[in-house]
């Protein structure tokens, strides 16, 4: 075993932030960050968002500047994979050859695109989202494309949606469900960016799958073949888990961890993306794919790693920027059986809060941050507007969470 070296697996958003985590809680021992893509830890969501967009470049995404690891005695081992974990001895083999002995193991190793089994998705103009050399490559390819076609009408498929509509471009979006971001939004706000999308010109088709992509043609399951330029597939994530399940470790869509990042080997912590994890305050376990978690979670890792463990017990919350309407999310939106608008619709300021038996699940928002800051604090607390309480926009909900 290395006398004190820490080595994280995936120089991702939770990757980077056990590294800082641990030397802004004065860590003196080894630090080695290994990740297989070649930029330094970044952030993904702009990709979708202003990077899609052209309107910010690679430096303005990254986590923090290059240099900062030098500075902090981060070793950045880029364009590096791990290969193989040896438990016993305490030590990772890189695809390089080198090994890293270690005292503590981080894996961070988060998520990859699911791939869309269907006849033609590996021709040059097919893309997937997901990493910087997605989008460059996507950016390319938009010089000369007029029509684009995204598969998926999940938050990515439907950001890069707003942003390549507002560019200019024909946009058609095929989502095999009934309706919009179905995984994670309620009908009510599915409705809402249906009609968004549908004022800005987007060709939406849900209850849509696609057959096969055949030239400049995308064949779909109705029996219509749409042109495309470019087409983009954003049909989810899965966890990357064959790592940590090649050396044992218990995995279930995700690697199985504990409410302080543990998984069962005493000198092994998971964060972000990859990990199945239970929640407190929602009463069960999952696997969620936000900054937020992997944030949050990487500073659990952190605090194991420092022999100070802390449970991670944090309501979750997500969001999504499509045109100039912003959705965020704080806790879930299944499983309720009411739910109660604030604000109107029609104008585009409302929320709709979820209850079941009369307790708030969640919360989702479009451009209300205010109760969507409310809601964090009030999931957290445990508390519960009443129904009417929330139906009137001019009550103040802060007064539910600090009564004075
Ligand atoms: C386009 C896009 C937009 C998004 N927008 C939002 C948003 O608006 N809000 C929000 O909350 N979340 C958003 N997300 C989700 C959020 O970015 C992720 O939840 C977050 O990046 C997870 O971080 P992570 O470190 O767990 O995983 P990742 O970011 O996936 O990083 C893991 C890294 O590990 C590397 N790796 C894997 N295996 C190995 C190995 N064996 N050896 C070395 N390296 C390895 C991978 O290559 C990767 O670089 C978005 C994601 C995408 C793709």
């Amino acid at each position: 075993m290395a006398s004190e070296r820490v080595v994280i697996v995936g120089a991702g958003q939770a990757g980077g932030q056990i590294a800082a985590a641990l030397r802004i809680a004065g860590y003196v021992g080894e630090i080695a960050l290994v990740g297989e893509e070649i930029h330094p830890p970044y952030q993904r969501p702009p990709l979708s968002k202003a990077y899609l967009a052209g309107e910010v470049d690679v430096a303005q995404v990254l986590l923090r500047p290059a240099e900062y690891y030098v500075k902090h005695a981060i070793a950045l081992k880029l364009g590096a994979r791990v290969a193989a974990i040896d438990r016993a001895e305490h030590c990772v083999t890189l695809t390089t050859g080198e090994v890293l002995p270690y005292s503590w193991l981080a894996l961070a190793t988060g998520a990859r695109v699911r791939p869309l089994p269907i006849p033609g998705v590996d021709d040059p103009r097919v893309f997937y989202l997901r990493t910087l050399a997605d989008i460059d490559q996507i950016r390319s390819a938009l010089a000369g494309a007029a029509r684009i076609v995204i598969i998926g009408g999940g938050f990515i498929g439907l950001e890069a949606a707003a942003i390549l509509r507002t560019l200019g471009l024909a946009v058609t979006v095929i989502e095999i469900q009934d309706r919009l971001m179905p995984r994670v939004v309620s009908p009510t706000i599915s409705a809402f960016y249906l009609e968004l999308h549908g004022k800005r010109g987007v060709e939406v088709m849900t209850n849509t799958g696609v057959t096969a992509i055949v030239g400049r043609g995308v064949q779909l399951t109705n029996g219509r073949t749409v042109r495309a330029d470019a087409v983009i597939i954003g049909v989810g994530v899965v966890p990357n888990v064959e790592l940590a399940q090649a050396a044992g470790l218990a995995c279930d869509n995700g690697i199985v961890v504990d409410n302080c990042a543990r998984t069962e080997d005493p000198r092994i912590v998971a964060a972000g993306d990859c990990t199945q994890h239970p929640n407190a305050l929602l009463g069960r376990r999952l696997r969620l794919e936000s900054v937020h978690n992997a944030v949050e979670q990487a500073a659990t890792a952190a605090k194991t790693i420092l022999g100070t463990p802390h449970p991670y017990a944090q309501v979750p919350w997500f969001w999504s920027d499509q045109y100039e309407f912003k959705l965020q999310m704080v806790g879930i939106s299944t499983g309720y059986d009411s739910e109660v608008v604030r604000g109107t619709i029609a104008n585009g300021k409302f929320s709709v809060f979820y209850y079941r038996a009369g307790k708030l699940l969640g919360i989702n928002s479009v451009n209300r941050p205010m109760d969507h800051m409310q809601g964090r604090r009030l999931l957290g607390a445990g508390l519960s507007p009443t129904p009417a309480q929330v139906a009137d926009a001019a009550f103040n909900l802060k007064t539910i969470v600090a009564p004075n």
